[in-house]
């Protein structure tokens, strides 16, 4: 995938009707935003295309309503928001791309905002519907993409409103492929990448596709035990997937002909079963990799793994981290994590984390701001990591 994509600034906004996709999938309770940390990120992009006087057209899903025209899922909670930052009214269309939109769409001037109606409450708009998509078209001049968590889906307002109008990424899309297209495509090394997370199977093809660019290799949280297993260890109750004890081997070998260095952790903590995540007074040993005991389960990695995998970092120039250490939501469990995000704080490498908990880890334990990027999208950047083509990003102009 070419990664080298115009953006809003490569192309002529100003007097021009621009369909923004924007990621307002926020959180609401009681109708009632809990988080509005994904608007903050996209308003650079807002902001730029007012100032430069476009008539901006927002849109974005919330929720999964699928079809249906759930009030609850309304984005009208989104638009006093977006208000409230930018100090202006945001007309808030009561459809997607319907009359309502059409009307409201043809009377912006220069610098104004609207926003159209939760693209999900349309049943085609995850089935990429032509008609909907054209639709969508049909309200502007351009299309800009800045949502980068739905991406990797072919939707009609992620890709397939980009086959009727010319279009580019907004800024937040922007920063994702710039910062990681580099990393995957010709990153500085050495270039590490760390692997956590609970299942080998959610991540084989990550683990595939980075042994071909990466200098060294982490395997650590829960999926480290499969590979463990596959190495001849006993492993306990520890979290294995006996499925693919094949594939860690045949992962092994390819390490050793591409010349990658593959580590495992040393040691790890160990407890008698899955633990209550706000157990606070959880008992754990540490114990060597190559002893765990029979009865026991392994849920974070030891201060020799800390150790080692810190070291790693430090000596990177490009680190690429995705899931964490261990069972990170018990406090006991959380120090390999920790240990790692710390590690990549005090790294001068380009530090990139993607995967939604390893992401949440991160922000979680304040270390947000002393790393490089943090990706907005999850599945997303996990499928960025496996070198798949994102229909949200194949369908921007090349430069
Ligand atoms: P990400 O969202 O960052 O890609 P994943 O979703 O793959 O990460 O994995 C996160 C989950 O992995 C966490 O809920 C964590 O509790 C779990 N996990 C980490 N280490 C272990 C382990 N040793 N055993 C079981 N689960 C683990
Ligand atoms: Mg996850």
């Amino acid at each position: 995938m070419n990664y080298n994509k115009k953006s809003i600034e490569d192309i002529q906004v100003a007097g021009k009707r621009v369909l923004c996709r924007c990621d307002f999938n926020v959180p609401t309770k009681d109708g009632k935003i809990t988080s509005d940390k994904r608007i903050v990120a996209a308003m650079p992009t807002i902001e730029y295309l007012v100032n430069q006087g476009a008539k901006v057209i927002l849109c974005s899903h919330m929720g999964k309503p699928k079809g249906e025209w759930k009030p609850e899922l309304s984005l009208k909670v989104v638009a006093e928001r977006i208000s409230q930052l930018l100090g202006k009214e945001v007309i808030m269309a009561s459809d997607v791309a319907g009359e309502d939109s059409k009307a409201k769409a043809a009377a912006l001037r220069d610098g104004d905002v609207m926003l159209l109606e939760n693209t999900r409450y349309i049943k085609g708009e995850t089935k990429n519907d032509p008609e909907l998509s054209k639709a969508l078209s049909e309200l502007a001049d351009i299309f800009v993409n800045d949502a980068f968590g739905t991406a990797h889906r072919a939707h009609s307002s992620t890709a397939g409103v980009a086959d009727y109008l010319p279009a580019v990424s907004g800024y937040l899309v922007q920063k994702e492929v710039s910062i990681m297209g580099k990393a995957l495509a010709n990153p500085e090394r050495p270039f590490v990448a760390i692997l956590g997370g609970a299942k080998v199977s959610d991540k084989l093809n990550v683990i595939n596709n980075l042994l071909e660019k990466v200098d060294t290799l982490i395997i650590s949280g829960g999926m480290a035990y499969t590979f463990l297993a596959a190495q001849g260890y006993n492993v306990g109750k520890s979290l294995v997937d006996n499925e693919k004890l094949e594939y860690c081997k045949e992962m092994m070998a390819k390490a050793e002909a591409k010349g990658v260095k593959l580590l495992l952790p040393a040691d790890t903590a160990v407890a008698d079963s899955f633990p209550n995540p706000i157990d606070a007074q959880l008992a754990v040993d540490y114990v060597d990799c190559t002893a765990i005991p029979e009865a026991k389960m392994g849920l974070d990695i030891g201060p020799k793994a800390c150790e080692a995998f810190a070291a790693a970092a430090k000596a990177a120039k490009t680190v690429v981290w995705n899931g964490p250490m261990g069972v990170f939501e018990n406090p006991t469990l959380a120090k390999g994590t920790i240990a790692v995000a710390q590690a990549l704080a005090d790294s001068e490498a380009v530090t990139i984390v993607g995967g939604g908990d390893s992401a949440a880890a991160c922000e979680q334990l304040g270390f947000a701001d002393q790393i490089t990027h943090i990706s907005t999208g999850g599945g997303a950047s996990l499928e960025f990591l496996e070198g798949l083509e994102l229909p949200g990003i194949a369908c921007l102009q090349d430069k």
